[in-house]
């Protein structure tokens, strides 16, 4: 099972990879999450990627698809993968559909989870995330049991530098012009599904259950 889920930030895509990767035993890449955790260990990479982040803009492709690639070369992808902030431009698409072809291989499925962008403005304020290992929450749709900590670590909840309001409005104006292109590309692939992700979290994931069915 390969797939790509597509979205705004902030639509709720990387709570449901989350999911599928849970139900079907297939890894969740998340590409923001590996430069996260880059930028934590002080690594050039995250050096480098620090500085496109912290403004909403995106990380320059030939950085992204180096960290992709080599991702994909570990064992769990063996038997496909959710990926979840990959890919965000056409030349990165490009660039997968490519070594996938190489290898006689395809996508399954890209997964629009289609959310308005007065939606996204008001969720993106109440994101919080674990400082210690990543988790994700919101104060209202997805609140930890105990405020300001994290269920699966405890370590403490912060607003992300690229949640803040600015950088938000930054981050939709960048997925407009270089990423929702990629609903045309797939469409024309045959193989793009849209889901309404302004519902309940667990409503979206089973119309997308549903799809994979
Ligand atoms: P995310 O957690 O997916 O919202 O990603 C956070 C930030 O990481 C983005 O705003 C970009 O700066 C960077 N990023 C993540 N994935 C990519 C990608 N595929 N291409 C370029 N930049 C990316």
């Amino acid at each position: 099972m390969k797939i790509v889920m597509l979205g705004a930030p902030g639509a709720g895509k990387g709570t449901q990879a989350k999911m599928i990767s849970a139900k079907y035993g297939v890894p969740h890449i998340s590409t923001g999450d590996i430069f996260r955790a880059n930028i934590k260990n002080g690594t050039e990479l995250g050096e480098k990627a620090k500085k496109y982040m912290d403004q909403g803009l995106l990380v320059p492709d030939e950085l992204t698809l180096a960290l992709i690639m080599d991702r994909f070369a570990q064992d769990d992808c063996k038997n496909g993968y959710v990926l979840d902030g990959f890919p965000r431009t056409i030349a990165q698409a490009e660039a997968l559909t490519k070594s996938l072809k190489d290898n006689g291989d395809a996508l399954d499925m890209a997964i629009d989870v289609d959310v308005p962008d007065e939606n996204i403005i008001e969720r993106m304020g109440g994101r919080r995330a674990c400082v210690n290992c990543g988790g994700t929450y919101h104060i209202l749709f997805n609140p930890p049991h105990r405020a300001g900590f994290c269920d699966l670590c405890g370590g403490e909840l912060s607003i992300r530098k690229d949640d803040l309001p600015e950088t938000v409005k930054k981050r939709l104006t960048v997925y407009h012009e270089q990423t929702q292109p990629l609903i045309d590309y797939y469409t024309g692939e045959g193989i793009l599904r849209t889901v309404d992700g302004t519902k309940d979290v667990n409503e979206v994931f089973a119309a997308i259950t549903e799809l994979l069915a």
